[in-house]
């Protein structure tokens, strides 16, 4: 491990609260291209004739539902059993040692809860939540992907909707809420394979007073400035030293005891979700890096 691997997983070890952001790095490395897929926009826009911030749309889901469910299970599930990239698997080893309260994501593939991760909040929604607007029955997204139009209700066979925030749409209030809770309760941020800048991370991060933002990316990014410890190269194997170094040296903490925390914790981010849910209302979900 280099010095500051060394400082950063001393400073994880002894926090008593660390937030975790995670960004679509993670999931792209293993064929999951998010909602806008900028990575791929050239192509996209080449074969559908619209850019996926068109695709994405309410507009699109209402007028033209063929070409937004193409999108939605070629482009977005098109990668059939991409596994668990190994960063929510190391997330989870370590939550079971150190204190992470939370685990925010802005993608929309449910890995970390799969992963076994605690209080996750994916901010975006999720494509394993579509629902029936009639029926309020939930679909998950090997059921979209298994349709090859357009998929509907088996029930009330009305077409379903999306889990996940559509391009123009707002955030969810009650989310937005509950990881801006978490960011104001923790000392340690610990950004992985997101941009500093990007519009979710921005909104939270004014709600942190503590000193320690580290962040861990593929290369240096326009932002990273704030950040107090920086850490760049292959994201997998940064965090994969740093939970081994954790792992080695931090037993598994109480089962029991972990779970009041947990309880705890959770119940005080309920108290307090009413007072900033006012202060969210103007954040919408511009989805630059999602
Ligand atoms: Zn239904």
């Amino acid at each position: 491990m280099s010095v500051v691997e060394n400082k950063v997983s001393e400073l994880l070890k002894n926090s008593k609260n660390i937030f975790v952001f995670c960004g679509n790095t993670i999931t792209r490395d293993i064929g999951l291209h998010g909602v806008l897929s900028e990575h791929i926009a050239y192509e996209v826009e080449d074969y559908y004739g619209y850019s996926s911030e068109e695709l994405m749309t309410e507009n699109f889901l209402t007028r033209r539902v063929k070409l937004f469910f193409d999108y939605y299970q070629n482009i977005m599930l098109g990668t059939k059993d991409p596994g668990i990239p190994p960063i929510p698997r190391y997330i989870k080893d370590m939550q079971e040692r150190v204190n992470i309260g939370s685990v925010i994501t802005n993608t929309v593939y449910s890995l970390y809860e799969k992963a076994g991760c605690k209080n996750v909040i994916s901010i975006n929604g999720t494509v394993e939540k579509n629902t029936c607007t009639s029926c309020g029955k939930v679909f998950d997204a090997e059921y979209v992907r298994a349709h090859r139009l357009i998929p509907h209700c088996d029930k009330c066979q009305v077409t379903l909707r999306p889990g996940f925030t559509l391009i123009g749409e707002t955030i969810d209030n009650g989310l937005m809420s509950k990881a801006l809770n978490e960011v104001e309760k923790s000392d340690v941020v610990l950004v992985i394979g997101s941009s500093l800048r990007d519009k979710v991370f921005k909104s939270l991060i004014k709600y942190y007073t503590g000193d320690s933002i580290i962040v861990i990316n593929k290369e240096e990014l326009f932002g990273d400035e704030i950040a107090n410890y920086r850490l760049y190269g292959d994201i997998n194997e940064i965090v994969g030293r740093l939970r081994d170094d954790i792992v080695k040296t931090v037993p598994v903490r109480d089962k029991e005891e972990a779970d009041t925390e947990d309880t705890k914790e959770r119940s005080d981010a309920e108290t307090d979700t009413e007072k900033t849910t006012e202060e969210t209302a103007e954040e919408t979900a511009d989805k630059k890096d999602n």
